[in-house]
C-alpha cells in the first residue's frame, strides 16, 4: 500500500466536510467499491446522517464506522480527522487540553479521542514481532522518586523494553507494562512481541534465564551498571527517550494509562523514517482498529 503525504493545506482541501470524510471512510472500507456483506450486491444508498450504507439489493445496513475508532462517536468525523492530523504532525504528541482548544471539544471528549487513537497505534504495532538481535531490559516508569530506586521500587510501573539492535541504529521497538518480573509474565511478553528463534541480550536477572529454552539464543551475562550503555545501548536510549516523551507533553501519566502512552511512543519511534506519511498511516491504523468504549478506556 502506498501512503500519501499531505500538507496542511492539502488535508484541509481534501476533508472540508462531514460528507468528504464519509466518502474517504467508504473508500477505505471498500477500496474496490461497495459490496454487500449479506448478498454481495454492489449498489448501496448512502445514509449520511447515520454513517450508513444501505444495500440496494437486500436493504442490509452496513456501518461506515464499524471496526474503526470512530464507531458510535458523537463527534463529527471532520474533528476526528483533524485530531489524527494534529497528532501525526506533532512529534512530541498532543495533550488533551490542547486538542480540546484547537478543535473546540470538551476536555473529556478530547481525552477519550486521544486514547482511542493511542489504542489504534498499539493495535497496529502488535501485529509485528521483533527479530534479529534484540536488546531487552526492564525499566521503571512514574511514581515518586524518593525511597528505593531501581528494581522493586515502590509506586513505579515495570515496563519490559525490547529493541532491535542494528549496530549503528535501533530498529523496531516494543514496550510492555508488566505486573511483575515473574518468569511466566516475561515468557508471555516475549512470545507476543518477539519472533521465534532470535538473538536476545539481557542482563543477568533470573527472570530471563529460560529464554534459551523458549528457542532463542540468549546472552544473559551480568551487566555492571557502569557498562549498561555499552552492553545494552539501544534499550537504554529508548527508555530515556520514552520517559522524556511522556514527561514533556503529558507531564507524567497515571500507571493505569501508561501502556497507551508507551504505545504512542513506540508507534512514533517505529515510523520515524516515514514522518511525512504519518497522517495517512495513522488514519489507516484508526480505520482498522477495534473500537473501544469510554468505560473501557477508564478501566
Ligand atoms: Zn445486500
Amino acid at each position: 500500500m502506498a501512503y500519501q503525504e499531505l500538507s496542511l493545506l492539502q488535508f484541509k482541501k481534501k476533508f472540508p466536510s462531514e460528507r468528504a470524510c464519509q466518502k474517504e471512510l467508504g473508500k477505505m472500507r471498500w477500496p474496490n467499491g461497495f459490496v454487500c456483506p449479506k448478498c454481495s450486491h454492489a449498489r448501496a444508498y448512502e445514509r449520511p446522517k447515520r454513517h450508513l450504507f444501505e444495500c440496494a439489493g437486500c436493504g442490509y445496513q452496513a456501518s461506515l464506522t464499524a471496526g474503526t475508532v470512530f464507531h458510535k462517536t458523537r463527534t463529527p468525523l471532520v474533528k476526528w480527522f483533524w485530531a489524527i492530523y494534529l497528532v501525526s504532525q506533532d512529534k512530541g504528541g498532543v495533550s488533551a487540553l490542547r486538542l480540546a482548544k484547537q478543535l473546540e471539544l470538551g476536555y473529556k471528549t478530547a481525552w477519550a479521542m486521544l486514547h482511542k487513537i493511542r489504542k489504534a497505534m498499539g493495535q497496529r504495532d502488535s501485529r509485528y514481532t521483533l527479530s534479529g538481535f534484540i536488546e531487552m531490559d526492564d525499566a521503571f516508569f512514574g511514581g515518586a522518586s524518593k525511597g528505593k530506586r531501581g528494581r522493586g521500587a515502590a509506586n513505579k510501573s515495570t515496563v519490559l523494553v525490547m529493541v532491535e539492535s542494528k549496530e549503528e541504529h535501533a530498529g523496531f521497538i516494543a514496550m510492555q507494562k508488566v505486573d511483575s518480573m515473574e518468569r511466566s509474565i516475561i515468557e508471555k511478553t516475549v512470545k507476543e512481541r518477539i519472533a521465534p528463534a532470535q538473538k536476545i541480550r539481557t542482563d543477568g536477572h533470573k527472570s530471563y534465564s529460560n529464554l534459551n529454552e523458549l528457542g532463542h539464543s540468549h546472552d544473559g551475562a551480568p551487566v555492571p551498571s557502569n557498562q549498561a550503555s555499552e552492553e545494552l545501548p539501544w534499550v537504554h536510549t529508548a527508555i530515556s527517550n520514552a520517559k522524556r516523551f511522556i514527561l514533556g507533553t503529558y507531564h507524567g501519566v497515571s500507571h493505569k494509562h501508561l501502556q497507551r502512552y508507551l504505545d504512542e511512543f513506540c508507534y512514533r519511534f517505529n515510523r520515524r523514517s516515514w514522518e511525512k506519511q504519518l497522517t495517512d498511516r495513522l488514519m489507516t491504523a484508526c480505520v482498522n482498529a477495534n473500537p473501544v468504549t469510554f468505560a473501557e478506556l477508564k478501566a
